[in-house]
């Protein structure tokens, strides 16, 4: 079966062209994908032969709302959306002065096993497709009526370790004859994985690049992230700083706060003397507690902001949207797969 909606416009005119029908439908099948159909009847201005086709090739397999939950405080949406295939995922959408930005997920699970983190708590299941990372904008975008200007690849899974299809996404969200988000207002988060980071450097794209760093020394951070066991932090800024010499764009450094953890004056001094001096931000993220975790939370969350301040590192921290809705990744759908009534449970396990 063709995925027919991971293609661009030109790879769908070459499909229409096979169908012998003509090139202009590629376009059309295109912007009918971009508006979040759920049945190829929609698309009424193809005709029924061609539509019966692309049902053939399972099509439409449009997101359904599992559940959705509104946050009184901020607005926030959290979906969880089911796939076609019984699992689910869940993005979020956040409303900023600035325009409305959804956070999507690029794998179900993940298998990077960090430690304070939800995501990875049932390992990963699988990789998303172009098509369905995209589906998280669209159908986010239609289901709330709010225009989408930003999206954050934070939520569920490790982009880098699912590269070609988060790539692709990349290309497709960006096509003027879609959703047409300019690669400014998108950022992609990862734990690290330095071919990846290579590889993105390579492609020279003006995204914002967020490195989930969490500890700026070797012991802290293999203990909290797998990951880096193999490689270390030495090669991780190695990696950082070719990749702001290929794009010239500044990187983001995400830095959860666990109590008594990675949040000493120690580790605030050796952080700032990795970045001093270099074009970077640091965001400061207080811990969010999983349930699964003993971390907890740190209360130093300020000084350690101050102290890298005055070694002129810039560090924001960052507002907890949703937070009484739950809405950091990974939570809704801990709740769905812990939750013995859900139907996603079931559909996951099979
Ligand atoms: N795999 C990617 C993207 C997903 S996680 C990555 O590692 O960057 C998105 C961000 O949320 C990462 O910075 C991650 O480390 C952070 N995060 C995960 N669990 C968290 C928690 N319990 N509290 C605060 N931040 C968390």
């Amino acid at each position: 079966m063709a995925d027919l909606k991971s293609m661009t416009p030109a790879e769908l005119t070459a499909w229409c062209k096979d169908q012998g029908q003509p090139a202009f439908r590629g376009k059309q099948i295109f912007q009918w994908f971009s508006r979040g159909i759920s049945s190829t009847e929609e698309m009424t201005d193809l005709p029924k032969a061609l539509r019966t086709k692309i049902d053939r090739e399972g099509g439409i397999s449009p997101l359904t709302v599992e559940r959705k939950q509104v946050s009184k405080l901020d607005g926030t949406i959290q979906y969880l959306w089911r796939l076609p295939d019984g699992n689910c995922i869940e993005p979020v959408l956040m409303r900023y002065p600035h325009g409305n930005s959804v956070c999507i997920s690029s794998q179900v699970g993940c298998a990077m096993g960090c430690a304070f983190c939800a995501s990875t708590v049932g390992g990963r299941v699988r990789n998303l497709t172009a098509g369905e990372i995209l589906d998280q904008v669209i159908f986010t975008q239609k289901d709330s009526g709010l225009p989408i200007s930003n999206i954050v690849l934070m939520g569920i899974g490790e982009p880098l370790d699912n590269y070609d299809h988060v790539r692709k996404f990349l290309t497709l969200v960006n096509h003027p004859d879609g959703m047409n988000i300019g690669m400014r207002h998108i950022s992609l988060s990862t734990c690290g994985l330095i071919k990846g980071i290579d590889r993105l450097a390579e492609e020279g794209l003006q995204l914002t690049l967020s490195v989930s760093l969490h500890a700026p020394d070797d012991e802290t951070r293999s203990a909290l992230m797998p990951v880096n066991r193999a490689t270390g932090v030495d090669a991780l800024f190695a990696a950082c700083r070719r990749y702001f010499e290929k794009t010239g764009r500044r990187i983001s450094y995400e830095y959860a706060m666990i109590d008594g953890v990675n949040d000493t004056p120690r580790q605030a001094a050796l952080l700032a003397d990795r970045l001093e001096g270099t074009v970077a931000h640091v965001n400061l993220i207080p811990l969010n507690h999983v349930e699964e975790s003993s971390l907890q939370p740190s209360s130093r969350v300020a000084a350690f902001q101050r102290q890298l301040e005055k070694r002129g590192v810039t560090a924001t921290v960052r507002r907890r949207l949703g937070s009484d809705i739950d809405a950091s990744c990974g939570q809704l759908r801990r709740k769905a797969l812990r939750d013995p009534r859900s139907d996603s449970r079931r559909r996951e396990r099979r």
